[in-house]
């Protein structure tokens, strides 16, 4: 059996930083929450929500599947975990913002890139990616000759505009949007930067909000510093 060791060490470093009876916190959050936000990030072990936007406990309601993706209403009798944690978010705790929280080199549209060439994508994963077959179907048709590299980036951008249409299909998602208590917001961020960018319907582009990390260059002598 794996070590576990380390995850008890953190529980414990946790519990010591967060409680305790002077904990204001804590407790707040036995009364109940109030996120801000619903935010639909992808499963990747390197990509954790709360972890990434440097968020606190109840600040961000936060489902997570492969590839971040949001299916479309259906009101069926299926097991729907997604739309029943949509619908909780919006009509219970009443956030005032949805983040679709996609991520670059991300497994899962990779795995929908290559089911494109067939290839086998597991018992369930290429069932759940096909959610944004279209977004790849889109990318390889105007961009035939990128690399694959560059195609399954443009595809992670591609598949947060269909997740911001699907929960469009919700109709007390579009409700709430139509009457200006609810904002939509599709984000990618780069992993290996930290860079984070935001769509913008206006120019129908994916703009920088954050930037990326870049390390300091060492100053040359005799340079003078911009300003
Ligand atoms: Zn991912």
């Amino acid at each position: 059996m794996a070590d576990v060791t380390k995850f008890l060490a953190g529980i414990e470093n946790f519990q010591q930083q967060h409680f305790g009876e002077n904990s204001e916190l804590a407790r707040n959050l036995t009364k109940g929450q109030k996120p801000q936000a619903l935010l639909i990030g992808c499963c990747d072990s390197r990509v954790d929500p709360a972890l990434v936007t440097d968020s606190s406990q109840g600040d961000l309601f936060i489902l997570r599947n492969i590839a971040n993706l949001v299916p479309p209403y259906l009101n069926n009798d299926d097991y729907h975990g997604v739309s029943s944690a949509i619908e909780y978010a919006v009509c219970h705790l009443e956030v005032s913002d949805i983040i679709v929280f996609g991520h670059s080199n991300c497994g899962g549209i990779g795995a929908l890139m290559k089911s494109a060439q067939g290839e086998e994508t597991g018992e369930f994963i290429g069932k759940w990616v096909s959610i944004a077959a279209s977004a790849r179907d889109k990318v390889l048709q105007e961009m035939p000759d990128e690399t694959t590299q560059n195609q399954a980036r443009a595809c992670e951008k591609e598949s947060i505009l269909v997740s911001l249409r699907n929960l469009m299909t919700f109709p007390w998602v579009r409700e709430r949007v139509a009457q200006g208590q609810l904002s939509l917001h599709g984000w990618y961020y780069n992993l290996s930067t930290g860079q984070l960018r935001h769509y913008n319907p206006l120019t129908e582009t994916f703009e920088i909000l954050v930037k990326g990390y870049s390390p300091a260059q060492p100053e040359k002598q005799g340079s003078q510093s911009a300003t």
